[in-house]
């Protein structure tokens, strides 16, 4: 009888027991507010700021509400408003271009390699359009790094990195988020670390990270946070930078505190299980695996591959009989968004050209999600699986 997957591929681990307990503490005092601290008292958002950034090595670190909220924030604290291009990747999930889209600005899309990287020269091509890159290391693949900075730097563009996929990864040993101007990250459910919603931002920037605790909503009370620039920094801004109220709060900061000691921990089981799955479906006859370069540590919560040049109907049948056997497959390639699989076509507030060699590979696309409750086992059960239903072709 074929084998059967009877895992759930949106089930995450529980919130370790450490962090509940740091919850319940701030539960049990009352002060969820991050400016709510009794005397002596840092809070939890402060202390998770300070955490951070010694964990990617920034100076300055700020706590929000979501990732989608870090990259507006970014965006704004950089100048950009309403009527300004922004250069982001074609390939990305939806709240990327929505956070330029929340500014009244507009994204100018930049294609994808098969390599599932931003296209470098598309975007050398493009560099002249606008003054930010809104970079999105999607599912976790990171390009070269040090190209991608040159051409930005020599073309006087600013880069954010969005960093949601890659908490964690490094680029030739330097923390994603780490080599822009600013660097976001989420905390949402199903990314690296768990707060339900959240966001994190770094940056060295004193100005930029004055501008970000303003516009998140300090009230004026900046002066109790532990990972931001000095007094002096806000001495003008404070009159200038409205208040775009985008806070985390001490309870979700409680909750996240303690994953960070887990990244680490969490990456290495990724890896392993990322290794299974790429074992599993090595040469098979028309399915494309994505290299990964040696400079590139990254996270493998995720994995993709590609049916390029496939039929679409083809490639619907294999992730229809993947779904038959318990195999949750996502695919870029329908016209229409679903889940949380979107093109940038369907994206119709930021009107853009087709480009046919983004498409092509977007046409091609499989994703799957790996949760770490999944084992070691499982995903090379959902290899086997998967190679059995493309080789039946
Ligand atoms: C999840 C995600 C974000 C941020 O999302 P929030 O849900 O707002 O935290 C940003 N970029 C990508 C690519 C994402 O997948």
């Amino acid at each position: 009888m074929a084998e059967r997957f009877t895992g759930s591929f949106t089930q995450q681990e529980p919130i370790p027991e450490e962090a509940i307990a740091a919850a319940v503490e701030v539960m049990r005092h009352g002060r969820l507010h991050r400016y709510n601290v009794a005397g002596g008292e840092a809070g939890e958002a402060a202390l998770l700021e300070r955490d951070f950034a010694a964990l990617t090595g920034a100076r300055y670190c700020l706590a929000v509400a979501s990732g989608g909220y870090a990259m507006g924030c970014a965006l704004r604290a950089l100048g950009v408003g309403p009527g300004d291009a922004v250069l982001t990747n074609a390939f990305t999930l939806a709240p990327v271009p929505g956070a330029i889209a929340s500014l009244g600005a507009r994204p100018v899309f930049v294609g994808v390699t098969e390599d599932l990287t931003i296209d470098l020269a598309d975007l050398e091509a493009k560099l002249g359009e606008a003054r930010v890159l809104l970079l999105s290391h999607m599912r976790g693949h990171v390009c070269d790094m040090d190209r991608l900075m040159a051409l930005c730097d020599a073309a006087g563009v600013a880069v954010i990195e969005d960093c949601a996929h890659t908490m964690g990864a490094r680029w030739r040993g330097v923390p994603s988020g780490r080599h822009g101007a600013i660097g976001c990250y989420s905390c949402q459910t199903y990314k690296h670390v768990n707060a339900g919603e959240g966001g994190l931002i770094v940056t060295d920037d004193a100005d930029l990270a004055a501008r970000m605790v303003l516009l998140s909503g300090s009230y004026m009370l900046y002066e109790r946070h532990l990972a931001g620039p000095p007094a002096e920094a806000y001495a003008d801004l404070r009159y200038e930078v409205p208040n775009v109220s985008g806070r985390m709060d001490n309870l979700r900061a409680a909750i996240l505190r303690p994953q960070l000691a887990l990244l680490e921990d969490r990456r290495q089981r990724w890896s392993e299980r990322y290794a299974a799955l790429e074992e599993g479906l090595r040469d098979v006859p028309g399915l494309t695996l994505v290299p990964r370069p040696a400079e590139e540590e990254f996270v493998g919560s995720s994995f993709q591959f590609l049916l390029l040049g496939w039929r679409a109907d083809r490639i619907a049948d294999v992730v229809g009989r993947c779904a038959a056997r318990g195999v949750e497959l996502k695919w870029f390639g329908p016209e229409e968004p679903s889940g949380f699989t979107s093109r940038y076509g369907a994206w119709r507030y930021a009107p853009s050209e087709p480009m046919p060699r983004t498409d092509r590979v977007l046409a091609g696309l499989l994703d799957l999600r790996v949760p770490l409750t999944f084992s070691v086992e499982d995903c090379a059960l959902i290899a086997r699986i998967v190679r059995q239903e493309v080789a039946s072709f």
